[in-house]
C-alpha cells in the first residue's frame, strides 16, 4: 500500500485502504454501514488500534471511526484484518463513503414518519453508480425523530406527517413533495449537475451549493417539484441524554469528548454496551455513541459517565466543535482539541445563552464547515477570533489560548470587546 499526499488536496477523504498522513502517523477511516456496530466490532477495532495504531480513536461528525497512529509497516497487515472481519470494503472507490445520513435512532425512535435507514440504503444504492460526486458530498434524512438541522448537508429530505418528503435545496428552498419510493431516483437527479461539475472542475465545485443557482432546474422540472413551505421547526436534538423508543424501551447517546477515545474506553464501552443487554450500538452525528433497547438508561448512562463520555445534555464541550489540530494534523497552526475543553469550560455562559463555539486547527475548518457564533481559527500558535463566520472568514487579530479563555469568560458583546484585547503568542 502506497499512501498519496492527498491529506494535502482538498476535498479528498481518507479510507481504510487510503490512510492520511497526519502528525501523528497515518490515519485510518472506517465507515461503518449505517453507523452500526456490534460488541465484538467495538472490541476489535480497540484491539486493532492497540496492535496497528496508537490507540486512539476518533468518532467523526457523520459517524465514521478513524484508527490514528498508524505506521507505515503496521498499515498492510490492519487492513488485511480489516477486510478479512468486514470491518472495511475492499473498493472504497472516490465518492462519497457515506453519503446519506439518517438519525442515528432510525427505526426505533418516536416521531418517525418514514423508515428513515431503510431510505438511507436506497438512496445510497441509486447513486452508487454516480461517478464523479465529490468525497464529503451529503445527504441528510431527516424523518421527523431526532432533528439532524445542525448537520450541514448537500441535500436535506424532511418527512411531513403523512409520510411524503420535502427536499431542501442548496438557496433554501424547500420544493415537494416526493414519496418515499420517488426519493432514491429524486436525490440522484439532483446529485447529477454536481457530479458533471466537479468531473469537470474538481478544485472549483465541491459542494452542490458551488453551482449556479439555475444548474438544479432542469433536474426540479423534470422532477416536478414545486416550492412548499418549510417544515415545522423542532427544538434541537439532545447530543446525550436518554431517548425513549417504540416498545417501552429507551435508547442513551453519549459523546466522545470532541470526538476522541482511547482502546479502553472503546473496550469499556463494548462492555456496558454487553452488559446492559443492549439491542445495538450505533454510532452518532455528534462524536459518540447511541445505545438501544435499553430497560434502564439511568444505569447505562451512569456506565458511560463513568468511562469519560459526556452524557449531560447541557455539557458545554457538547455545543463545542474542534478538530484534532497540531501536532496531531499536519497542517494545525494550534493544538485545538487540547485548548477545546478549557475554552469549552470558560464559554459555559455564553455557550448556555445559544453561542456555537468551534474551535479550528487552520482556516480549513474541517470539524464544522458551517457558520459559527464565534471561530478560533489556528494561527502560528494563536488563534484569530471570527464572529457569526467560519473558519475561512478573515479574523480578528490573533490571539493566545489564555487571552481568549478570559474573553469567553468575561460578560460582554464578544463583536466589542474582542480587538482591544487582542495579544500576539
Ligand atoms: S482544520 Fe484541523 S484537522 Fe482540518 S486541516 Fe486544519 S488543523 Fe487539520
Amino acid at each position: 500500500m502506497t499512501r498519496t499526499n492527498a491529506s494535502l488536496r482538498r476535498g479528498w477523504c481518507p479510507g481504510a485502504l487510503r490512510p492520511m498522513e497526519t502528525g501523528d502517523g497515518w490515519l485510518v477511516r472506517l465507515h461503518p454501514r449505517g453507523g452500526r456496530l456490534s460488541v465484538d466490532d467495538l472490541r476489535r477495532i480497540a484491539d486493532l488500534a492497540r496492535r496497528h495504531g496508537s490507540g486512539l480513536i476518533d468518532i467523526t461528525a457523520r459517524g465514521n471511526l478513524q484508527l490514528r497512529g498508524v505506521r507505515p509497516e503496521t498499515h498492510g497487515p490492519l487492513v488485511a484484518e480489516l477486510l478479512a472481519t468486514g470491518l472495511a470494503d475492499a473498493d472504497e472507490g472516490d465518492g462519497p463513503q457515506r453519503l446519506v445520513l439518517a438519525s442515528p435512532l432510525a427505526g426505533r425512535e418516536l416521531g418517525e414518519a418514514v423508515d428513515a435507514a431503510r431510505l438511507a440504503e436506497e438512496i445510497g444504492a441509486a447513486c452508487a453508480g454516480l461517478t464523479g460526486l465529490p468525497a464529503k458530498t451529503l445527504v441528510v434524512v431527516d424523518a421527523g425523530g431526532l432533528p439532524l438541522d445542525d448537520i450541514a448537508a448537500d441535500l436535506r429530505l424532511c418527512a411531513d406527517a403523512d409520510g411524503a418528503l420535502v427536499i431542501a435545496l442548496p438557496d433554501g428552498r424547500w420544493m415537494g413533495s416526493v414519496t418515499p419510493a420517488e426519493v432514491p431516483a429524486a436525490v440522484r437527479a439532483l446529485l447529477v449537475p454536481l457530479a458533471e461539475a466537479h468531473r469537470r472542475e474538481p478544485d472549483r465545485v465541491r459542494r452542490l451549493r458551488d453551482l449556479p443557482g439555475e444548474a438544479l432546474e432542469p433536474a426540479v422540472a423534470a422532477l416536478g417539484l414545486r416550492p412548499i413551505g418549510a417544515p415545522v421547526g423542532r427544538p434541537a436534538a439532545p447530543r446525550a441524554g436518554s431517548v425513549p423508543e417504540h416498545g417501552g424501551t429507551f435508547a442513551v447517546m453519549a459523546a466522545a469528548p470532541f470526538g476522541r477515545l482511547d482502546t479502553a474506553q472503546l473496550d469499556a464501552v463494548a462492555a456496558v454496551a454487553q452488559g446492559d443487554a443492549a439491542h445495538g450500538i450505533r454510532t452518532t452525528p455528534w462524536r459518540g455513541v447511541a445505545l438501544t433497547g435499553l430497560a434502564d438508561p439511568a444505569a447505562t448512562l451512569a456506565a458511560l459517565a463513568g468511562i469519560g463520555l459526556i452524557t449531560d445534555p447541557v455539557d458545554p464541550r457538547l455545543a463545542v466543535h474542534a478538530c484534532p489540530g497540531s501536532p496531531a494534523c499536519l497542517r494545525g497552526e494550534a493544538p485545538a482539541q487540547a485548548d477545546a475543553a478549557h475554552l469549552a469550560m470558560a464559554a459555559a455562559s455564553r455557550i448556555a445563552g445559544g453561542l456555537t463555539l468551534h474551535v479550528s486547527g487552520c482556516a480549513k475548518g474541517c470539524a464544522h464547515p458551517g457558520r459559527a457564533g464565534a471561530t478560533l481559527v489556528g494561527q502560528g500558535g494563536g488563534y484569530g477570533l471570527v464572529l457569526d463566520g467560519t473558519a475561512s472568514d478573515p479574523a480578528h487579530g490573533r490571539f493566545v489560548a489564555d487571552s481568549l479563555a478570559r474573553l469567553l469568560a468575561a460578560p460582554g458583546d464578544l463583536a466589542f470587546t474582542s480587538v482591544p484585547d487582542t495579544v500576539s503568542p
